[in-house]
């Protein structure tokens, strides 16, 4: 009988796989569409607005095909309310955002993958015609990906490297530069001016969620934001509540009695 109460609230069970699929599909059009579109490309639509926008390219398009679009939906809301996309307004219409947290975690997945595909390459000689795709690629991620180039201390990549340098821009050509030295002659370990924090590169996958404890604005008590709160602030596009709830009452309570004595 507990199942049955518990089941109130329909929590889709995630996995890790789950989080990394669903923030490679919002990498392909955060900023630009909402909800409904990341749904429509998890599940591989065909319709045209989504093709006109090439979001049929991206790695996790029809990762759900076989899923309903409600437990698809159920999904990415589930990403919203646990903090890794957020809703934000672009005049009416609200699109979706990577938060801190969640970018993170893509910007990391991102790394990965591109020193998979690369160590591929050099594993099976296979030849690179182009490294155009290189190019236009967020600056901190590509930093970050360079400097795990250089980690490898692996020197069958400087001719992937030299072929990338001459079409990127100037910042990211010199940071090329340096690597292609450091494989030659590699000493200590290469740190890459702009590359992102060491505190700021990896975040745990958090699958379980908590209450968070928050400080107040006005008293500097903390106090408690529960998951159902942090549920309907995140799906309304909020930031999280300033104040606790006694200072939450008293500012409303003088705002009320301003109003009063505005009347007289
Ligand atoms: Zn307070």
């Amino acid at each position: 009988m507990a199942k049955v109460s518990k089941s109130l609230s329909v929590e889709p069970v995630m996995q890790r796989e789950d989080v990394l699929a669903i923030l490679e599909a919002a990498d392909s059009l955060v900023s630009r569409a909402g909800r409904s579109m990341l749904v429509k490309v998890l599940k591989g639509s065909r319709e045209k607005k989504l093709l006109e926008l090439g979001l049929n390219c991206c790695d996790a398009y029809g990762y759900y095909a076989d899923r309903h679009k409600d437990e698809v939906l159920e999904r990415v809301d589930w990403m919203i309310k646990n903090d890794y996309l957020s809703i934000g307004y672009s005049g009416d219409m609200p699109l979706l955002y990577f938060t801190d947290y969640g970018w993170i975690v893509q910007r990391e997945q991102g790394v990965n993958r591109l020193l998979s595909e690369w160590t591929d390459w050099v594993d099976h000689q296979v030849p690179v015609l182009s490294m155009s795709h290189m190019k236009d690629k967020n600056r901190e991620m590509i930093l970050m990906f360079l400097e795990k180039v250089a980690e490898t201390q692996d020197a069958r990549f400087i001719p992937l490297l030299e072929k990338w340098q001459p079409i990127d821009y100037k910042k990211v050509r010199q940071a090329i530069g340096q690597v292609i030295a450091y494989l030659k002659d590699p000493k200590g370990t290469l740190e890459l001016e702009g590359s992102p924090h060491p505190m700021m590169r990896t975040a745990d996958i958090v699958l379980t969620r908590s209450s968070e404890r928050l400080k107040c604005w006005d008293c500097g008590d903390r106090f408690e934001w529960s998951i159902s709160e942090q549920d309907s602030f995140r799906m309304q596009g909020w930031d999280p509540p300033k104040r606790c709830p006694e200072c939450r009452e008293e500012k409303q309570r003088r705002r009320l009695e301003m109003g009063d004595f505005s009347d007289f």
